[in-house]
């Protein structure tokens, strides 16, 4: 049978593209999954379910090299639902600034304003102002009303405050980038992955195949065009046919489908002996993620403990490179999945993370089998202003942790960082060594309105030069946002399957 759509990858991007493509009941969608499915929200193992756990063995098992040679396990989620499926459910959007930023780098198409259409669309979220917020999508959105901020969350704010960010309720109005709590994307306390939010409503469409444990080697193609895709199953080798093919494996794996099928760097090709289809010199390069340093204290006894809300609060301002979180160890899930064994004192974290780092990684193939992973390097802190900025964002974080709102709360700062916070070298030493990622990979594939050396897609995901395929996954963001990454992952998604659906090509 030959498919009018193959969707490849069920994450954040390939989920929605493959749900709203079959809503058009005259389309014929395969959607293709290398992980399991476990069928509905009720089959999910406890790990899936729970959005304090985020190492949950649902999982590709893969490790990214952070700086240097230091390689850490890269979690990437292997299942229904894809990383959107085991992430801790911070949902998130990009602030104005960040999207004027790929506005500026290539992608006009890409404003806040032609985006926001989408990000209402994607969301149920009755919390917020209805001029900025959808109501009645299918991403339950939910954040703490400021009455029942804690006062450890509230000292916080109060401290980032006094920094010169502005308070605010709500991180996904636009029109109040600040200091503020969490939004999350949990339900009856069940993380609400797109595989429960859009297939699982889905799943009984006649016109919906989702075939899960197939593994997505490379494509197939007859001369420029796209007809479909080979694939590693329990079957052994199997093809399947499709006029359209939309890669949505994400940003790392989505350039090594790229790779084995001959598009990309020719002379990286050509050392694995991958016959070149199409010399693609972006693919695979541009690799930005989330990095930074923990800054830690011991929290005197008594601060209130809410098992419901980690990753508390967040903050950041458009001026500033860097987001900041506050983790207050509420629960020892979240405690055990960051920091191992947890300790009896409860501790107090400010993550100082670079919203919108200027390091750029790389994702390459390291063998031509698909059951091999790439070689992940992330190069984070290589770039000077990077580096620069680390150091000062780890110094905002101590003093905060010193100041008039939160001093009062923490029994005592990390001793190595008080023995290091003026000393430039050592603080940079101890970033590199004990980075590692916000686990947001992106911008491996970007997008742009012209072809040139780092672009691979046009603005709706259209591969250059090969008709019929697309890119709907994290790997087309031109530059990194100021937040996690999902919901503007899950934006990309309804907005490619938008374009699908207008378009033939
Ligand atoms: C541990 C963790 C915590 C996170 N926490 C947050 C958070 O709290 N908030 C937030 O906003 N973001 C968070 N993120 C990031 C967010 O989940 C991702 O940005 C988003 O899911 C990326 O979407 P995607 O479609 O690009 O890729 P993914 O969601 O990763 O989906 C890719 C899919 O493709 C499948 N696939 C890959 N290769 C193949 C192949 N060859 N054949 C077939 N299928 C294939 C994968 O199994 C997967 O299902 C987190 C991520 C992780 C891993």
């Amino acid at each position: 049978m030959s498919y009018d759509e193959i969707v490849v990858g069920s994450g954040a991007g390939g989920a929605v593209v493959a749900a709203r493509l079959s809503e058009d009941g005259t389309r014929s969608v395969l959607l293709l999954e290398a992980g399991p499915d476990f069928g509905s929200v009720e089959a999910l193992p406890e790990a899936l379910r729970d959005p304090f756990v985020t190492f949950t063995g649902a999982d590709w098992g893969w490790t990214a090299t952070m700086t240097g040679d230091r390689v850490l396990p890269y979690p990437r989620g292997m299942t229904l639902g894809g990383s959107t499926a085991v992430n801790a459910a911070v949902a998130m959007r990009p602030t104005p600034g960040d999207l004027d930023r790929w506005v500026q780098a290539g992608a006009p198409d890409w404003s806040l304003e032609a985006c926001l259409p989408y990000f209402r669309r994607l969301e149920a979220d009755p919390g917020g102002d209805p001029a900025v917020h959808g109501t009645d999508g299918p991403i339950p959105i939910r954040r703490q009303p400021r009455e029942t901020w804690q006062p450890i969350t509230s000292a916080f704010a109060e401290e980032m405050a006094a920094h010169g960010h502005r308070v605010t309720e709500d991180h996904n109005d636009h029109r109040m980038v600040g200091a503020g709590p969490t939004a999350h994307n949990v339900r009856d306390g069940i993380r609400w992955s797109t595989a429960s939010a859009y297939l699982e409503p889905a799943r009984d469409r006649a016109n919906l195949t989702i075939r899960s444990g197939v593994l997505v080697d490379r494509l197939l193609l007859d001369g420029d065009r796209v007809v479909g895709v080979e694939a590693v199953t329990d079957e052994g080798t199997e093809r399947f046919e499709g006029a359209r093919v939309t890669l949505a494996a994400g940003a790392v794996a989505t350039p090594p489908i790229l790779l084995r099928s001959g598009i990309g760097p020719a002379d990286a090709l050509r050392g694995l002996d991958v016959p070149v289809v199409l010399d693609a010199p972006g693919v695979g390069q541009n690799l930005q993620d989330h990095t930074g340093v923990f800054v830690t204290a011991v929290a005197r006894p008594g601060i209130e403990q809410d098992p419901d809300n980690y990753f508390a609060f967040y903050s950041r301002s458009e001026d500033e490179p860097w987001v900041f979180a506050l983790l207050a160890l509420y629960s020892p899930q979240a405690l055990g999945s960051f920091y191992g064994d947890p300790s009896s004192d409860p501790v107090i974290a400010i993550s100082a993370a670079l919203g919108r780092p200027h390091s750029r990684g790389e994702v390459a193939l390291a063998s031509r089998d698909p059951r091999v992973q790439p070689r992940i390097d992330m190069r984070f802190l290589s770039h000077p202003q990077d580096q620069a900025d680390v150091v000062a964002g780890a110094r905002v974080a101590y003093r905060a942790l010193h100041g008039a709102h939160l001093g009062p709360l923490v029994k005592e700062v990390s001793p190595v960082l008080a023995a290091i916070i003026d000393d430039d070298a050592a603080l940079l030493a101890h970033a590199r060594a004990t980075c590692g990622s916000g686990f947001h990979p992106v911008g491996t594939a970007r997008m742009g309105a012209e072809p040139g050396p780092e672009v691979v897609t046009d603005q709706e995901g259209r591969v250059f030069g090969v008709r019929g395929l697309r890119i709907a996954d994290a790997s087309l963001m031109p530059l990194q946002v100021s937040s996690p990454t999902n919901l503007t992952c899950i934006m990309i998604g309804e907005r490619i399957a938008d374009s699908l659906l207008r378009s033939s090509d």
